[in-house]
């Protein structure tokens, strides 16, 4: 790290420090923020010989930390064929990528695609095996369905998982059969995949370290200067690539700050060694404990209150029976962990702070472990207050507004329920600080996007969904900064550019908080910092 005094001049900073809102000018050394104020006041800095930067009159940011999204298992993807409704309109076209991949790999090596979606692709319908066959009949084929809930295999696959018309039927999975009673290449629920991925080679660490970097800058191109990877343990991905992780950081190739969310079966070896959240460096730490406590709104997955709009006889099934919620969140709790739990449905978040009240009256006192609901897109105003009571916060997924709102509407949920999803304005309303996200791969890390999202709630189609629980772009700001490293802990060495705090900052080509708010979505990132750094753009 350079101790090399740097000074930029004649911006518009955007500092999220209550006590000096705005600010034109900052220094900055050794990676820090060494001080921040006027062009006039940091002038003597700038005759004491500091190299000077002149912003231009762009805006500054804090850097934006992102607080869900799957870094790691995005960048596993990238080895992978997108066979996503944004790259192949219909089955032919994926067939041919495939094709494509197969000419460029050696003979027999896999093919594995991500991102498949029967919903949106011309043909509406599942991928099978004879499709696969088609395009790679001389290699095992799997492909993610974009649900993460069902896989696709071709007959070679399924014969490397020994998975016939004779397998008994997986616990927790389906193996779907044709009508000769054959597997038709549909697997769903990973446990009927198991027998498949628990084969598949893993890609050589160089390639993975490889395509992380191209992941991570994506990211710096998205104004990200910290992120939460959110499910490490998830696709076989558990202490590998914690190891992975570790050496990208030796060799100073993991420039984006990372906070590890680990599935709750890793978290239980970390523990065996001692350790726990916060242990780690300013770029690599161990974060909260994950759990699922329900599936997707869009994929009738999500336990409801009450029933599905489209159909009236279904509310959707909790992951883990309530006891057995209740006795791994009294463990994390009285381990004075944090935990991020998962959940979409009204009833899933009542069974999380059901568990989280339990664990409360157990372990009194052990109020600031903020823990966090992830997604939370049906919570009630009751939900939202006992969050507040128990120190929860948030985690709210806005793209939701945008990608599904309109389906949310006419199909899942109807239109009472689909208004009010992603709460926002009521949670500011209720003095309880949330935080915003993509869940990348499942919709583009982008924050000005999701802010965007949530100043305006406008849908696909264009409709506005909910105009009352739009917020300011201040609050939808903070959220990416300020609330964002409160998360992990981290108010005091980042969230705001303030003296003493780590140089990691985002130049706009405008100011989120004065332009009109329908055009926020076109603001653009210039530079991305991280430290004191420039890892994106021009500065
Ligand atoms: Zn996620």
């Amino acid at each position: 790290m350079s101790h090399h005094l740097k000074v930029f001049i004649n911006g518009r900073i955007i500092t999220m420090e209550p006590g000096r809102p705005d600010a034109s000018a900052m220094a900055v050394a050794a990676g820090r923020f060494l001080a921040v104020g006027t062009d006039e006041q940091l002038r003597p800095l700038v005759q004491a010989g500091a190299e000077v930067v002149d912003l231009g009159g762009r805006t500054v940011t804090p850097g934006f930390i992102e607080p869900h999204s799957h870094i790691s298992y995005y960048a596993y993807q990238q080895l992978q064929v997108n066979c996503s409704p944004a790259a192949s309109q219909n089955i032919d076209e994926i067939k041919d990528r495939i094709r494509k991949r197969a000419g460029e790999t050696e003979p027999g090596a896999w093919i594995q695609g991500y991102g498949y979606d029967d919903t949106l692709i011309e043909d509406h319908r599942h991928l099978n095996r004879s499709d696969l066959d088609e395009a790679a009949p001389d290699r095992p084929v799997f492909i993610h369905h974009i649900s993460g809930h069902l896989y696709y295999a071709n007959s070679a696959a399924l014969k490397i998982g020994g998975l016939t018309a004779d397998t008994p039927q997986p616990e927790g999975g389906e193996i779907h059969k044709d009508e000769s009673g054959r597997p038709s290449g549909l697997l769903l629920e990973p446990a009927a995949a198991a027998p498949i991925v628990h084969r598949m080679p893993q890609p050589s660490p160089e390639m993975y370290k490889a395509a992380m970097e191209k992941a991570v800058d994506h990211y710096h191109q998205a104004g990200i200067t910290s992120c939460h990877d959110a499910a490490i343990g998830f696709a076989n991905l558990g202490p590998d690539l914690i190891q992975l992780y570790r050496e990208l950081e030796a060799e100073g190739r993991l420039t984006v700050r990372v906070y590890m969310t680990i599935l709750e079966p890793f978290y239980a070896r970390i523990i065996e060694l001692g350790l726990g959240p916060g242990f780690g460096s300013e770029h690599l730490k161990l974060g909260s404990v994950k759990l699922f406590q329900d599936g997707s709104i869009q994929g009738l997955t999500a336990a409801l209150r009450k029933p599905y709009h489209n159909r009236p006889d279904y509310f959707g099934d909790l992951i883990m029976p309530q006891e057995n919620l209740d006795a791994v969140v009294e463990k994390y709790v009285g381990l004075g962990f944090q935990m991020a739990i998962h959940a979409n449905g009204d009833r899933a978040i009542e069974s999380i702070l059901l568990a989280m009240e339990r664990a409360d009256r157990i372990h009194p006192g052990r109020r600031d472990l903020r823990h966090m609901i992830i997604h939370c897109q049906t919570a009630s105003d009751d939900q939202i207050r006992r969050m507040k009571e128990l120190g929860i916060i948030p985690n709210y997924f806005v793209n939701h507004v945008y990608y599904w709102g309109d389906r949310h509407e006419s199909l899942f949920l109807g239109p009472q329920r689909a208004r009010r999803i992603d709460p926002l304005k009521s949670t500011l309303d209720m003095g309880l600080r949330f935080v915003l996200h993509s869940d990348l791969p499942v919709t583009p890390v982008d924050p000005i996007f999701s802010m965007h999202t949530a100043v305006n709630r406008l849908t696909r189609q264009g409709a506005v969904l909910g105009p009352e629980q739009r917020i300011g772009a201040y609050e939808a700001l903070r959220a990416y900064t300020v609330d964002a490293a409160h998360c992990s802990f981290e108010e005091d060495s980042k969230g705001s550019v303030a003296h003493g705090k780590l140089a990691d900052f985002t130049v706009l080509s405008d100011n989120i908080l004065t332009s009109a708010p329908e055009r926020i979505k076109d603001i653009r990132v210039e530079a991305t910092v991280v430290g004191g750094k420039t890892v994106f753009g021009d500065l």
